[in-house]
């Protein structure tokens, strides 16, 4: 993998969107040119018959992102985190882009071979894994995996000995970040050691590091530390005598917009400063948030209403335990813009309106169901609209069926 050319290549956006398998799975399209809210009002419109969710994927934006990393990351190779948001339309996307992926799971693995990505452009970046699942992985030929345990060597060795492995360190620092991960993975300092040194009893073949500062890492020195972190191993690989290593997996933790902008210089110094000296080197990371967080916008439908005085309460059709799951799971702080298209369609985003302290619940009988409280909105009624902006990332992928709401049943537009 080491000498290979970067996969990734900027195609123009006729050509992805011309890709047979994009042009399948697409429900319906717009062209992007007035803006978001525009493309999501005349989906409205044209759908008036139906007053359900809907997703509006932006393909121009990730192929902006995809721009953008190739651009500030050149030698790193982006492996798409399927988990994230598993929409088909948009794995398309990101597979037509010449991104890898990071599958957790036999699912997720399926998922990517059926758009007919080959599988060495797939990483099973899971450290616990069943033991099905590592045999589905050895019978389609996905041949890079994690490991932090002795057991987990061992059901490798017995089910899939030619696959390579990454060992998952836990990297020294994830404060800030708003999911860590440290908690539940990555090999402890004292642990590596041992760890290597049964993997090569096993004879298995451990070709790398990775790590993951956490999801929605907010301190970006972070990645400094962990890649000081990696390269210690690799050292410790060289002195146990096993062959050299030439693959370190950054993992995910980044964030589009200014996050992104100091943590992408910070990954090439830090790589800069402890790598140089390893030649062949190749690097990789697992973005998830950073691809999926900005491309998708959610429209939820107001259903309901009460006035209390001058507090005004909504109920939409969509809740925690659907889209909004984010709340709870990935500490995400809802915005929205009402889209008053019932009410008032002459001035829908209601420019000039008075606003009213808002509380917006979902749609299922649990008080939890709460999406927002205490926000500004104007005087909106039942059938009209409100917009969330940012709604890519851990969101739609977590949501249930709880009380017959159906997050799965939820349609994605594309938009381009
Ligand atoms: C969740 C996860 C990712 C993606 O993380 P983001 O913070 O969304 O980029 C990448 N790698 C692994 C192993 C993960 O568990």
């Amino acid at each position: 993998m080491a000498s290979e050319p970067l996969l990734v290549s900027p195609k123009s956006l006729k050509t992805i969107l011309g890709e047979p398998r994009l042009r399948s799975s697409k429900r319906n399209t717009a062209i992007l040119k007035d803006g978001l809210t525009t493309i999501i009002h005349s989906t409205i419109l044209k759908n008036q018959e139906s007053n359900e969710p809907f997703y509006v994927l932006d393909l121009g934006a990730v192929i902006s992102l995809m721009d953008k990393w190739i651009r500030t990351l050149p030698t790193v190779r982006p492996f798409y985190a399927v988990k994230c948001n598993p929409q088909p339309a948009f794995l398309d996307t990101m597979a037509a882009l010449g991104s890898g992926f990071d599958c957790a799971s036999r699912v997720e693995i399926e998922s990517v071979l059926a758009l007919g990505v080959s599988p060495d452009r797939i990483i099973f970046a899971n450290p616990c894994k069943s033991e099905s699942h590592i045999k589905y992985a050895a019978s389609v030929g996905v041949n890079l995996t994690t490991f932090d345990s002795k057991d987990e060597i061992e059901k490798i060795r017995k089910w899939h000995p030619k696959c390579a492995l990454l060992i998952r360190i836990k990297a020294p620092d994830d404060g800030g970040a708003r999911c860590p991960l440290g908690p539940k993975y990555g090999a402890l300092p004292e642990e590596v050691t041992p760890l290597l040194q049964a993997a090569q009893a096993a004879q298995l073949s451990v070709t790398g590091v990775s790590f993951h500062v956490g999801s929605g890492a907010t301190n970006s020195l972070v990645y400094k530390g962990a890649v000081e972190a990696a390269k210690l191993v690799f050292k410790k690989a060289t002195q146990l005598g096993m062959p050299r290593m030439n693959v370190l997996n950054i993992g995910g933790g980044f964030t589009s917009g200014q996050q992104f902008e100091q943590a992408a210089p910070a990954v090439k110094a830090a790589i800069q400063t402890y790598f140089s000296d390893e030649p062949g080197l190749s690097v990789l990371a697992e973005p998830g948030r950073y691809f999926a967080e900005s491309a998708f916008t959610l429209a939820a439908n107001i259903i309901g209403k009460r006035v209390r005085g001058e507090l005004r309460e909504y109920w939409i059709n969509d809740g925690i335990y659907g889209s909004m799951n984010c709340i709870l799971y990935d500490h995400a702080v809802m915005k929205c813009e009402a889209l008053a298209c019932a009410s008032n369609g002459s001035n829908p985003t209601c420019k000039g309106a008075k606003r009213y302290s808002s509380t917006v619940f979902g749609p299922t009988c649990d008080a939890l169901d709460t999406v927002l409280t205490g926000y500004l909105l104007p005087e909106l009624e039942v059938n009209d609209w409100l917009v969330f902006p940012n709604m890519g990332a851990y969101t739609a992928a977590a949501g249930s069926n709880f009380n017959g709401f159906n997050t799965a049943s939820i349609l994605t537009y594309l938009a381009y």
